[in-house]
């Protein structure tokens, strides 16, 4: 600028400048702002950059109705100035006029600040309300001393207009030679606000609050934002690994996400984004939201749980809902219409997905299944929607196999003619003996050993009345038993059937009275006895257990089933016809003993007696191997 034209600009500048006083009924804004803003002042940039992008969109938008034929590239600038302690956010937009300036900014924002003021003195939990409302441009003043303000406007003969306020409620307007059309807001920093002079840490706000802003944001010659974040784009024409470096891009050093589903949604409101479910660690807080919310691509919240249903409360990514109330307490959105409409979206959105990749590849999906069933069977106790959805997609694990089956896979290909029993087990090792026994017969067992599942075994029982859940040691199912009538002949003098007399003797050694037998022939001989436990009892213990101990009912013991058809249970039959007492007293305690071995734990009496008749046993075997040599 040579020095007569800087000489004619403060003339023009003297000759227009206006001073007045912010009309405002709180006696000072800015130590408000300053105070109460505090925790997280640098939205400050956001709020800037938001209104230069917001300028920029405003002037497409007239270029386009008015056909003005602006050519432009858009940016919006960000630079530090060290020597003048200066920041300085500049955008080629709509700009405004002096006149623009008054009513906009003097007049406009501080009554919206003052309403804020006074909804904020309402709520209870400030801090929730910090970040959600754009105080706008004043934010500025939480950093800086003074603020100036030059535009030039897009209309044609618009002359450039100089603002400047210094924090206190006056301000100066002027009208300025400004040669491009946009505006430049300069803050000069307040001393502890150096930080900001920093283009490192400006770089670090600007990606945490501007990353996906739609307009190129430049700092240092370099554009600092992604302009087109994937969730803006068309899901047909994205491959997986776009998805997958997105989701790096969101959360460095993760391993890849297990399924993500991506959200475009235009009616009945706008909710566009991406979330992914990702693969859970140790270190994963599954208790916490994850999701970062965003307001036409402006980054709002990474805390904003009550959009997403509690029981997909892992989920992590972007949504961008510009209908969004963002300016009201969090128990307002809770129960607010339209959050609650998205929370439905998402869940069916879920669910949809989950029957897709079932679909798709049932043996992929079983994969992801161990990290996901806990949410799924959790969301399925909570909403009765994501329930009817999923019902015939859950997968249960076969035991003994790698096959996976749903509830109607089971019961369709079980043997019998119309199944409604499932057989389970909560843990394949205590349960072997029975494993055995289900799967020489052919039936499928499934695997219910997670925390939640005895929970959601009941809860399936409440809506399919038809369908029982049994553990493997429950009882003995129809088609583990010898059907024939021998057990019913009366064999020898004492009128009774062999299976009585086997009860009886047992009964006479093992000398309990409380004790229940049952004498079934088993189809698989190697099994002696097996202790069952009735899946009612065995419920209502388990509960009055986790009820406390206050209430002590007594525990009622597993029935002893004898396996007529085993050798041992013969020879126990052959040794009492020899008068060998010591022998049957010793194997029946140790058949009695091997029953029970699966399904309680021996006190220290009980397994130094089953260790020591052990090896009695097995000095014997030693003994009769010497006679015979
Ligand atoms: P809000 O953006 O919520 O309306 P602000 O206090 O941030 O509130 O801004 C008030 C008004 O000032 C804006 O609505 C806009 O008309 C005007 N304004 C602010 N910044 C700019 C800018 N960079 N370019 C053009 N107009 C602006």
């Amino acid at each position: 600028m040579t020095e007569k034209k800087k000489k004619e600009q403060q003339l023009k500048e003297q000759k227009s400048k206006e001073q007045g006083n912010i009309s405002i009924h709180t006696e000072n804004i800015f130590p408000i702002i300053k105070k109460w803003l505090y925790s997280e002042k640098e939205i400050f940039l956001r709020e800037l950059v938001s209104n230069a992008v917001d300028a920029i969109h405003k002037l497409q938008h007239v270029n386009l109705i008015e056909g003005l034929q602006i050519a432009d590239e858009y940016r919006v600038d960000v630079s530090v100035d060290k020597d003048n302690k200066t920041l300085t956010i500049k955008d080629n937009g709509i700009g405004m006029t002096a006149d623009e300036i008054r009513r906009y900014i003097n007049q406009i924002a501080f009554s919206s600040a003052e309403e804020f003021v006074q909804k904020f003195k309402d709520l209870d939990d400030k801090s929730q309300i910090i970040g959600h409302f754009g105080l706008g441009f004043y934010s500025s003043f939480m950093v800086a001393k003074k603020v100036e303000i030059r535009s030039l406007s897009y209309q044609a003969d618009a002359s450039g207009a100089h603002w400047s306020c210094d924090g206190s409620t006056s301000y100066e307007l002027a009208e300025i030679d400004i040669d491009a059309r946009g505006t430049e807001i300069t803050l000069f920093l307040d001393d502890d606000e150096m930080e900001f002079l920093e283009a490192p840490r400006v770089r670090e706000v600007l990606t945490r609050y501007c990353n996906f802003l739609p307009i190129a944001i430049h700092l240092e010659g370099e554009v600092v934002n992604d302009q087109n974040p994937l969730w803006t784009r068309m899901a047909t024409e994205l491959s997986d690994d776009d998805y997958k470096d997105f989701y790096r891009k969101l959360y460095p050093f993760s391993e890849d996400p297990l399924f993500w589903i991506h959200l475009n949604i235009d009616f009945p409101f706008n909710l566009k984004g991406i979330l992914y479910f990702p693969k859970l660690t140790n270190e994963f807080d599954v208790t916490k939201s994850h999701i970062k919310l965003f307001c036409n691509q402006v980054f709002v919240s990474d805390n904003c749980a009550e959009l997403i249903p509690e029981f997909l409360t892992p989920l992590q990514g972007c949504l961008d809902a510009p209908d969004l109330p963002l300016n009201v307490s969090r128990s307002y959105l809770q129960n607010d219409p339209q959050v609650r409409k998205i929370r439905d979206v998402i869940t069916s959105r879920v669910a949809g997905k989950l029957i897709d990749l079932d679909k798709q590849d049932r043996k992929a999906f079983s994969a992801i299944w161990s990290d996901i069933h806990t949410f799924v069977k959790f969301g399925m106790m909570r909403d009765d929607k994501f329930y009817e959805k999923l019902k015939d997609q859950m997968l249960f694990s076969v035991s003994g196999s790698d096959e996976w089956t749903t509830l109607p896979e089971y019961l369709e290909n079980s043997s019998a003619a119309k199944a409604t029993t499932v057989y389970y087990t909560n843990d394949e090792v205590a349960q072997a003996t029975y494993l055995k026994l289900f799967k020489a017969q052919g039936i499928d067992v499934l695997v219910f050993d997670a925390q939640i599942d005895s929970h959601f075994m009941q809860f399936l029982e409440m809506k399919n009345s038809e369908v029982k859940f049994a553990r493997v040691d429950a009882d003995v199912t129809e088609n583990l038993i010898q059907q024939d009538a021998s057990s019913e002949l009366v064999d020898g003098e004492d009128g009774k059937t062999r299976d009585e007399r086997i009860a009886e003797l047992f009964k006479q050694y093992l000398q309990d009275e409380e004790l229940e037998l049952r004498v079934e022939r088993l189809k698989d001989d190697s099994v002696s006895a097996m202790a069952l436990f009735s899946e009612q009892d065995r419920r209502f213990q388990e509960m009055t257990r986790t009820l406390g101990k206050e209430i002590s009912i007594p525990d009622k013991g597993p029935t002893l089933l004898i396996n007529a058809n085993s050798s041992v249970v013969q020879n126990i039959l052959d040794l009492h016809a020899k008068q060998k007492n010591d022998d049957v007293e010793l194997l029946v305690a140790q058949v009695f003993d091997l029953a029970m071995l699966t399904c309680r734990a021996f006190n220290q009496e009980q397994m130094s007696r089953f260790l020591d008749r052990s090896n009695q046993l097995l000095a014997r075997i030693n003994a009769e191997n010497v006679d015979k040599n």
